[in-house]
C-alpha cells in the first residue's frame, strides 16, 4: 500500500496536509525526516515536562527492559509500582494515601468518576449526578465526554452522554455566580462529587481562574458530602507554577487525576489518587464493593519506572527553580501584546501562556485553526491553536531567545489571522 494507513486524531484527513514524518527528538525539539528541527512550543500536547528524552527517563526505561515487562497487577505486585506509588502519595496535596494505576489521562478521570459513584453507593447514599464546570475537557471517552463542554467534538455521540449538572466557568468579577450555583446543587443530596480542571481550563481554550475560586468550592464541597475530584492531568507537575495546581489553592482534593507529566512525558501512564475514606469505602467482606476496574497495562513496570525517574529529577535537579524562571518568562514575553489590539485576554498562569486573536467568532472549525498551524510549522514552530486562542506551553528546557522567536512568530500570525478571519 503506497498512502499512509494511519488515521490520526483530531485530524481531517481531507483537508489537512500529510503530516511531517518525525524521526527524531530532543529537548524542546522534534525533527523531521528532511532534517528540520521543531521547537515544540506545546509540548507535544502538554506532556513532555523536562524537554524529549531526558538521559535519566531514557536510561530508566532501558534499564527497567532488563528485567520486567509487563504483569497482570490484580493479585500480583512489583517494586516500581509500590515505589512509585509511595512517592506519589508524599508529593500529592494531604491525605491521598492511594494510587491507582491506569494508563491514560481519560482512563485516570473514568477510574476517579467510579470511585466517586462507588463511595456513595457504598456507604449506602443515593448520590449520583457529577457536577462540571462549564468549558471543561476532561477527554475523549464516552465518560469523559459526559463530564465535558458538550459541542462539535461530542455532538454525534450526544445519545450515548449521561446527564450532569453544570456550574458556570468563574469569570472574573463572576466569581460568585458559580459559587451560588454549586451551593444550590450541593444542597439537593444528589452531588456525588465536582469534577473540574483546577486553575486552567485546558482543551476549553486556556480559561484561567483565580484560586480562590477553587479554595472556596472545596469548602463547599466538604460542608455538603460532596467529593471533589481535581483533573491535574494538564495541570500538574508543575505547569501552573507549583507541583500541582491544588497546592496554588491549599486544597486537598477528595481524588486527583494524573499523568501526561507523571513520566516526564515518555510513555504512557496515569494515576487516579484517593483519600483513605474513598479506598475505606470499597475496603470489605462483601466482595460486592470490591473497586471493579482494570486495563490490561495498569501499572506498567517499565512506565513506573519512568515515572520513578521522573520523580528523581524533580528531587536531584532545580525543576522547580527551571518552573519560576520559566514563569517570569512567559509573563515578560506576553506583556509585548497588551494593549495590542490584534489580542484580546492576555493571560498566564506559572509556565501556560494564552491570549486571544480578536478575529470575530472564531470557532473549532473556522478555518484560521489550521492556517495558523502550517504558518507555523513553515517556520519550524510546532503550535496548535484551540479556535483563536494561540497557548504556548512549552517544555522546562525552553531558552528564552527560543520564546522570542516563538513570540516573534505569534506577532506575524497576527496578522495572518486578521486577513484568514
Ligand atoms: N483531562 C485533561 C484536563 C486533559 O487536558 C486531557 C488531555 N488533554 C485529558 C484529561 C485526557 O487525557 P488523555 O488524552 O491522556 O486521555
Amino acid at each position: 500500500m503506497s498512502r499512509s494507513a494511519v488515521w490520526h486524531p483530531f485530524t481531517q484527513h481531507a483537508t489537512e496536509p500529510v503530516p511531517p514524518t518525525i524521526v527524531r527528538t530532543e529537548g524542546a525539539y522534534v525533527e523531521t525526516s528532511d532534517g528540520k528541527r521543531i521547537l515544540d512550543a506545546i509540548s507535544s500536547w502538554w506532556v513532555v515536562t523536562h524537554g524529549h528524552r531526558h538521559p535519566k527517563i531514557v536510561s530508566a526505561i532501558r534499564n527497567a527492559t532488563e528485567t520486567l515487562d509487563q504483569v497482570i497487577f490484580a493479585g500480583l505486585t512489583h517494586e516500581p509500582a509500590e515505589q512509585l506509588a509511595s512517592a506519589l502519595a508524599d508529593m500529592t496535596p494531604a491525605g491521598l494515601d492511594w494510587v491507582f494505576y491506569s494508563d491514560s489521562g481519560s482512563t485516570s478521570v473514568e477510574v476517579a468518576l467510579k470511585m466517586a459513584l462507588g463511595f456513595h453507593r457504598n456507604n449506602g447514599d443515593a448520590r449520583t449526578r457529577i457536577v462540571v464546570m462549564e468549558h471543561s475537557y476532561h477527554g475523549d471517552t464516552i465518560g469523559t465526554m459526559s463530564v465535558g463542554a458538550r459541542g462539535v467534538f461530542n455532538a454525534a455521540y450526544d445519545p450515548l452522554l449521561f446527564e450532569v449538572d453544570t456550574i458556570p466557568f468563574p469569570e472574573a468579577g463572576r466569581e460568585q455566580e458559580t459559587l451560588d450555583s454549586f451551593e444550590a446543587l450541593s444542597r439537593d443530596g444528589k452531588a456525588a462529587a465536582l469534577i473540574l480542571e483546577p486553575l486552567v481550563l485546558g482543551a476549553g481554550g486556556m480559561l484561567m481562574y483565580p484560586a480562590r475560586v477553587l479554595t472556596e468550592l472545596k469548602r463547599i464541597a466538604e460542608r455538603s458530602g460532596t467529593l471533589l475530584i481535581a483533573d491535574e492531568v494538564m495541570t500538574g507537575w508543575g505547569r501552573t507554577g507549583t507541583m500541582f495546581a491544588c497546592e496554588r489553592a491549599s486544597v486537598s482534593p477528595d481524588i486527583l487525576c494524573t499523568s501526561k507529566g507523571l513520566t516526564g512525558g515518555s510513555v504512557p501512564l496515569a494515576a487516579t489518587l484517593a483519600t483513605e475514606a474513598v479506598f475505606r469505602a470499597h475496603f470489605s467482606i462483601d466482595r460486592a464493593k470490591t473497586f471493579f476496574h482494570s486495563s490490561s497495562y495498569t501499572a506498567n513496570p517499565i512506565a513506573c519506572a519512568a515515572a520513578l525517574a521522573n520523580v528523581a529529577i524533580w528531587r536531584d535537579e532545580p525543576v522547580a527553580e527551571r518552573v519560576v524562571a520559566l514563569t517570569r518568562m512567559q509573563s515578560e514575553k506576553v506583556a509585548r501584546f497588551i494593549g495590542d489590539p490584534r489580542f484580546e485576554n492576555i493571560r498566564t498562569t506559572g509556565t501556560i501562556a494564552a491570549l486571544d486573536l480578536r478575529v470575530g467568532k472564531a470557532g473549532y472549525l473556522a478555518e484560521v485553526g489550521p492556517k495558523l498551524r502550517a504558518f507555523f510549522l513553515e517556520r519550524g514552530l510546532l503550535v496548535r491553536p484551540l479556535g483563536n486562542v494561540i497557548y504556548v506551553l512549552p517544555p522546562y528546557c525552553v531558552t528564552s531567545g527560543e520564546l522570542d522567536r516563538l513570540y516573534g512568530a505569534v506577532d506575524e500570525a497576527a496578522d495572518l489571522a486578521g486577513r484568514a478571519a
